[in-house]
C-alpha cells in the first residue's frame, strides 16, 4: 500500500541539493519501487501535476509528470501519469512562453516563468527500460520544473521579475480576469 509522504518546504536543504542518479540495479529493489509508488500517492493526494523525488527527502533523480485539468490548472492536457528516473540529453526549444507554476513544496504562492515552449529527453522508466520522450506546452513546463528540483533549483530562482510572485488568492483573481480577455 502506497503511503502518502510528508513534502519539504522551501527553507529545506534537501530541496537545494543535487540530486544523485538512481543505480539500474537499485531499480527493481523494494524501496526504490515503494518510493515512486508512494510519489505518485502524493502526488495525487496533494491534486499535482509533478512531483520530484527531493520533495519527500529523497535526493535522487526520480520525478513524476501527470499533467490534467485541475482548479489551479484548469487547461492543462490529461496524460498518464509517468515516472521519469535519470533523465539526459534533455534539448529544450529555443522558442519559450511565459506561464504560472506553483509548487508542492511553496504552498500557496505562484510565479510567472519562462521556460522552453518543448523538450525532448532520455530516461530509465519504472521497469528500467530506455526510454525517450518529447514533450510541448504545459506537459514540458512540469517536465522543466520538475528536472530543476533534481538540480536544486525552485521556480522562482527562474523568474525574471519577483513582481510576478503572487499569493494564490490573488493568482484565481488575475486568471479570471486574464480568462474574461480572451
Ligand atoms: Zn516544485
Amino acid at each position: 500500500m502506497a503511503r502518502i509522504l510528508q513534502v519539504a518546504q522551501l527553507g529545506h536543504p534537501v530541496l537545494r541539493t543535487k540530486a544523485s542518479a538512481v543505480c539500474i540495479s537499485d531499480l527493481q529493489q523494494q524501496d526504490t519501487q515503494d518510493l515512486i509508488a508512494d510519489l505518485f500517492a502524493t502526488l495525487k493526494d496533494a491534486d499535482g501535476v509533478g512531483i520530484a523525488a527531493p520533495q519527500v527527502y529523497n535526493p535522487l533523480r526520480i520525478m513524476i509528470i501527470a499533467s490534467r485539468p485541475n482548479s489551479r490548472y484548469p487547461d492543462a492536457p490529461e496524460m498518464d501519469p509517468v515516472a521519469v528516473i535519470n533523465p539526459e540529453d534533455i534539448v529544450l526549444s529555443k522558442e519559450t512562453v511565459t506561464g504560472w507554476e506553483g509548487c508542492l513544496s511553496i504552498p500557496g504562492i505562484r510565479g510567472r516563468v519562462l521556460r522552453s515552449e518543448g523538450v525532448s529527453f532520455t530516461y530509465t522508466d519504472a521497469q528500467g527500460k530506455k526510454s525517450s520522450m518529447s514533450l510541448s506546452g504545459f506537459p514540458a513546463r512540469i517536465f522543466q520544473h520538475e528536472y530543476d528540483h533534481l538540480e536544486g533549483i525552485l521556480f522562482p530562482d527562474r523568474m525574471e521579475s519577483m513582481k510576478d510572485l503572487v499569493t494564490e488568492k490573488e493568482y484565481f483573481r488575475i486568471l479570471a480576469e486574464e480568462s474574461s480577455h480572451e
